[in-house]
């Protein structure tokens, strides 16, 4: 299929850049006034308390599956980390207002990765539908213990749990399928780095490679699974549950907020910066923290200049049914968790009215902004992680978005923001690569 996006270059001037694959910022046209937002939801705030209170029902039998998270009691979550480092090192060579924080999904529990809030409670609640069903489990109430017993294993092992991925959530989800006794199949697209695919392997999952990009390995896991009534795919583009998952987190930050004395209101907005792919993990994020903070939130999508899709997908209204090839862009970015040719349902209709907008960021900033936050900070974390830096680091810079800020009167109280990048994955890396990632630099 040929797109042609210049009709809305007129409008929308910032998508010749998007066009030309060159750093930029969109403001979401889509946007809708906050008392509106609500009205066009298919769910909403009492839908991510219901999978947070999936989650806590889930505790003890997650802190069994891995001991790991013994000490947290089976609950799954990061730090809140104030950047005063980072903020010193972006200050010098930036325009910046406002306090730099970072969530640090990177190092969350298990998966090393955000996937972990969608991907291990969209297994376990296949997990506890297969265990009601078959009379494992009597209730909601019962002991989730037992799914952790030879007995369960024997009958999850006639199952199967398959998924797509570019590498992380195929991490998550083929871990705890394989670690409740699921034969786990992971379906991973040709940008999927290796030692995700070893790691895979280790855990007593089976990887399948496809020399293609996320959309064909999708399509045809979804296809390989579809043929057995006891397969069970995670649908990355269309899965209600991880996408609830992921948006659990606004919950927690919430909380942390509080515990750390910060404030958070209409005059002091919190500002997300969401790297995102097909806009699973990342929409689920910005979703969350829209229905927890209201207008307090603003949030934001980052992905590679030579990935832009989810302002395709919206621009457009063909959301998963076009992809950055259509308007001739490769979809090829080292970013390996951000290489999603299309947007996944949600990125485009359930963000249309609330998304702020999206940065669009340039694969060799990544690995500048990789070497920052580690000379500042002394951590690590992904390529695709590093994204979320543009958000802040152009903000004040980039001419749209000077006019985003203008336009909504933010400028005005650029001072109290609180910047909240999204650390999407890292701990997991192995430190040879990170030793690559640091010494990697690019042409820009
Ligand atoms: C999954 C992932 C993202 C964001 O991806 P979505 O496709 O929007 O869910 C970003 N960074 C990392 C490291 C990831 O694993």
């Amino acid at each position: 299929m040929k797109i042609d996006i210049d009709k809305y270059i007129s409008q929308q001037p910032a998508l010749a850049n998007i066009k030309d694959q060159k750093p930029t910022f969109w403001a979401n046209p889509y946007r809708l006034p906050e008392n509106e937002i609500w009205n066009h939801e298919e769910f909403g705030l009492a839908d991510v308390e219901a999978a947070e209170a999936d989650l806590e029902r889930y505790a003890p039998l997650i802190a069994k599956i891995f001991p790991e998270t013994a000490k947290t009691h089976g609950i799954i979550e990061s730090k809140l980390k104030k950047l005063d480092k980072m903020q010193a090192a972006v200050e010098k060579n930036h325009e910046f207002h406002g306090q730099l924080y970072m969530k640090m999904d990177s190092d969350l529990p298990v998966v090393g990765s955000i996937k972990a809030r969608g991907g291990i409670y969209e297994v376990l609640k296949h997990a506890e539908n297969i265990a009601l069903k078959e009379g494992l489990l009597f209730s909601k109430e019962d002991d989730y213990t037992k799914l952790v017993t030879p007995t369960a294993k024997k009958l999850f092992s006639q199952y199967k749990v398959q998924v797509g991925s570019t590498g992380n959530l195929g991490i998550s989800i083929g871990i705890t399928a394989a670690a409740l006794g699921f034969q786990a199949i992971v379906h991973m697209s040709y940008d999927a780095k290796k030692w995700k695919k070893d790691l895979l392997r280790a855990k007593g999952a089976k990887v399948v490679e496809y020399d293609t990009d996320f959309n064909t390995a999708l399509r045809k896991g979804r296809a390989e699974s579809e043929k057995d009534p006891k397969s069970y795919f995670v649908d990355d583009v269309k899965s209600k549950t991880l996408f609830l998952g992921y948006a659990t987190s606004a919950i927690r930050v919430k909380k942390q907020f509080e515990n750390q004395g910060v404030q958070i209101d209409k005059q002091h907005p919190v500002f997300v910066y969401s790297p995102a792919g097909v806009g699973g993990s990342s929409g689920g994020t910005a979703f969350g923290m829209k229905a927890v903070f209201g207008a307090a939130a603003h949030v934001f999508l980052i992905q590679p200049t030579t990935c832009p899709s989810i302002p395709l997908g919206m621009v457009t209204g063909l959301n998963n049914n076009v992809s950055v090839q259509d308007i001739g862009i490769s979809g090829k970015t080292e970013a390996d968790g951000l290489a999603c040719p299309s947007p996944s349902v949600f990125a485009g209709d359930f963000m249309k009215p609330m998304l702020d907008g999206i940065f669009t960021v340039a694969d060799a900033s990544l690995f500048d902004y990789l070497r920052e936050l580690h000379q500042s900070e002394g951590i690590t974390i992904e390529p695709s992680s590093c994204a979320t830096f543009e958000g802040p680091i152009k903000l004040f810079e980039d001419p749209f978005a000077k006019k985003y800020m203008k336009d909504n009167n933010l400028d005005k109280i650029e001072n109290n923001i609180i910047h909240l990048t999204w650390a999407t994955g890292g701990s997991m890396v192995p430190s040879e690569i990170n030793k690559q990632n640091l010494n990697t630099y690019l042409d820009k």
